[in-house]
């Protein structure tokens, strides 16, 4: 499980392969439960409570104490300052990460009681530096999808504040032909075209200028997911329903 924790990890700071972020995605934990009826999200609350995660070799932990509630359809901001475990709590989130005390509970079930794999198919995530395969812009888009038509993966990428991004383009290995913003636009498109009804979104307006920041937050609050968002950028603080400051017990009214 920490080997698995720290793949992702690496797959979130772009240290690995794109495909490593997909393998990790489609690797059930050994750990996990069976049960493939997992709550749905879209009319069920999730709760971290009391969540704390250390890593091997590290002697104070990444996430002390961490209580989350996230209500259907709500817009939450996560910040706090650097290091102080907001990644991990989207890993935990996920089940990349098995905290070491605590416990993710939906509809009064623990998430660790069911399939990771279905449990995983209930959020679109987007790390702060998505890897991409091969193939075009439209390729990439459409995994979140494969069946979506041309004009819904356009619609995916003017939500996303890429409009300008030619369907046909290639990505090239790891993305490489496209800028770090524009990796972020695909990937989340990608999330937006998916059903999840959650979205767990790493600082997704980085790098992008004040007018398609504003329209991707239009497009976020229209989609009507349950929204996690990494947040610095005022903007996208003020956009949210609520924050969460990781690092302080308390929950912040916004
Ligand atoms: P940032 O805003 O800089 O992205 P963050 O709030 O998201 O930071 P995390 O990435 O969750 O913070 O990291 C929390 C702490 O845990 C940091 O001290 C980090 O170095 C450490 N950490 C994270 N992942 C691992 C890992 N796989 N192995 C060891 N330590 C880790």
């Amino acid at each position: 499980l920490r080997q698995v924790g720290m793949q992702f990890h690496a797959s979130a700071d772009g240290v690995a392969a794109s495909e490593e972020v997909f393998r990790v995605l489609e690797t059930p934990l050994p750990a996990r439960g069976e049960r493939t009826d997992v709550p749905d999200l879209r009319v069920s609350p999730l709760y971290l409570y009391d969540v704390t995660v250390s890593y091997p070799g590290r002697d104070v932990p990444a996430l002390e104490g961490f209580d989350l509630e996230l209500r259907p359809g709500e817009v939450v901001a996560l910040t706090g300052p650097s290091g102080a475990g907001k990644s991990t709590a989207l890993a935990v989130l996920l089940g990349f990460v098995e905290p070491e005390r605590g416990v993710v509970v939906a509809a009064g079930s623990a998430a660790d009681e069911f399939d990771p794999v279905a449990w995983r198919r209930q959020f679109a995530w987007v790390p702060q530096r998505p890897g991409l395969r091969l193939g075009t812009v439209a390729d990439n888009v459409r995994l979140g999808r494969p069946d979506a038509s041309d004009d819904e993966v356009r619609l995916a990428l003017l939500a996303a504040g890429a409009a300008d991004l030619l369907l046909d383009k290639p990505v090239g290995e790891q993305g490489q032909q496209l800028s770090g913003g524009q990796q972020r636009r695909v990937a989340l498109a990608r999330a937006l075209l998916t059903d999840a009804p959650v979205l767990l979104l790493d600082e997704p307006t980085a790098g992008l200028d004040a007018d398609t920041e504003a329209s991707v937050i239009t497009g976020l609050r229209s989609s009507g997911r349950t929204v996690l968002m990494v947040a610095h950028r005022p903007a996208l603080i003020a956009a949210a329903d609520r924050t969460v400051t990781v690092g302080a017990r308390e929950l912040v009214n916004a």
